[in-house]
């Protein structure tokens, strides 16, 4: 790639590079410098990249820009030219402010598609011009169906964090929502990880796709201070709970694995005297903000989620993060430490694990190429290693696939930054029955 590029130098149009300035963004970041030009040249595009890459201006400004170049001899009503499907609310949300900056001098109409709330307020924007529709697939769907929606417009489609999608059982709808499509569009698909499964997706939705990626955003896990406390299972609830009233953290946002395991986590918590929300996917809207606000302006100093709930979330500087289990995919672990030690503030991220998660912090510790610092509590014994750490309640389908060949598969894409594995084991030393195997 030349050396430095601009947004100019990008052939972005004026309106756009007004709007990019005006946000302050003066250089295009790399999966920007990406994908960008190839989006605009109308191809299809599979980008492996995390959130805070800056992936959705990635997307949202050449597609704003091909839009407003290509327009139509007429825009329907209710029939959208580019569609986004995201895994979750907060994640349309976002992607919608951003189509809204940087599309702010341009005339294309946008607008959220999500469940959780009144159907009619949708109902009624799609009654008028519709440009741009920013999507979660089961809502979508709902319209769809009820033909308030007539998606034989759309010209392109971006499917946003692709696995995550996929991990919450959305594949479904998006197959159906697929088959609405005109057969003629351009395909844009983003993901962190790349499973069988997405590359399936990937195989059956892309044409020609271009190809980009960027390295993980691993400096999360240089710059945060983390830690590991090996602790037997049922003892986890109680072991937070004191560590929290021990350490008098204010502001501790805690990853559970199961919605059930966060709401039950919270409930513990509160009845010791520890206030706690739990924030998840079967939570409505109105909750979720809720608790979200409680937690931000620190009335509620704990708030549990899942990895699901959790992205999007719009909480900076945390101070401590928790992971109460382990998450089955090793860079999930990085996004989740990524919530803290944002902006230079000093962050810092315990986790919790359990006999039966060893393996689980080997490939953790295989991919930030480090081991994690044990600590102890008196009176909270370490467990005893259980050789197989399968996925707990039959969370079969999603959750334990991408785990199993994780790390050692990933070669081709995304592969770059997380394949060089061979000075890790340099410091592993004191890895204890976690890093010996494999
Ligand atoms: P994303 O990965 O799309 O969620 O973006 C992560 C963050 O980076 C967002 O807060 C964006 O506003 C910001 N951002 C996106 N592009 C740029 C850029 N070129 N320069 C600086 N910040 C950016």
């Amino acid at each position: 790639m030349s050396s430095e590029p601009t947004f100019a130098g990008l052939n972005l149009a004026e309106p756009l590079l007004r709007a990019l300035s005006a946000a302050g963004y003066t250089r295009p970041t790399p999966i920007q410098a990406g994908a960008i030009p190839e989006v605009l040249a109308g191809r299809d595009l599979l980008a492996a990249a995390q959130t805070g890459t800056g992936k959705t201006a990635g997307f949202t400004l050449p597609i704003l820009q091909r839009l407003t170049e290509n327009a139509p001899a007429r825009s329907g009503n209710g029939r959208p030219r580019a569609l986004v499907l995201t895994p979750t609310r907060e994640l349309a949300s976002q992607v919608h402010d951003s189509v809204k900056t940087y599309g702010q001098h341009l005339d294309q109409r946008s607008m959220t598609i999500f469940g959780g709330v009144g159907m009619n307020p949708q109902v009624r924007a799609l009654r008028g011009r519709m440009d741009i529709v920013v999507a979660t697939p089961g809502r979508l769907l709902d319209h769809a169906n009820q033909k308030t929606i007539d998606l034989s417009g759309v010209e392109i489609l971006v499917l946003d964090e692709a696995d995550r999608m996929l991990d919450m059982g959305f594949i479904r709808d998006i197959r159906k929502l697929i088959a609405m499509l005109p057969k003629k569009r351009q395909n844009l698909m983003f993901s962190a990880t790349f499973s069988s499964d997405i590359r399936k997706l990937a195989d059956s939705l892309l044409t020609d796709p271009a190809s980009v990626e960027v390295a993980a955003r691993n400096t999360a896990s240089e710059s945060v201070e983390q830690k590991v406390h090996l602790v037997e299972r049922h003892q986890k609830r109680d072991l937070l709970s004191h560590l929290i009233r021990s350490n008098d953290w204010e502001q501790v946002l805690v990853f559970t694995r199961t919605k059930h395991g966060a709401d039950r986590l919270a409930d513990k918590l509160t009845r010791d005297g520890v206030q706690s929300a739990a924030i998840h996917g079967n939570k409505s809207q109105n909750a979720r903000t809720r608790a979200l606000e409680q937690f931000k302006s620190g009335r509620v100093p704990v708030l549990v989620a899942t990895d699901i709930a959790a992205r999007g979330l719009d909480i900076d500087q945390l101070p401590q993060v928790v992971n109460f289990e382990l998450p089955n995919v090793p860079e999930d672990y990085v996004h989740r430490i990524g919530r803290t030690g944002r902006a230079g503030c000093e962050g810092s991220a315990l986790s919790l694990v359990g006999g039966d998660e060893l393996k689980l912090l080997a490939g953790i510790e295989k991919l930030i190429r480090r081991p994690i610092e044990r600590i102890e509590t008196e009176g909270y014994a370490a467990p005893r290693p259980v050789q197989e750490d399968r996925p707990r309640r039959g969370r079969g389908k999603g959750a334990g696939a991408p785990r199993g060949k994780g790390n050692g598969n990933r070669s081709g894409r995304g592969g770059g930054p997380r394949q060089g594995q061979g000075r890790g084991a340099e410091g592993r030393g004191r890895g204890q029955a976690a890093s010996g195997r494999r």
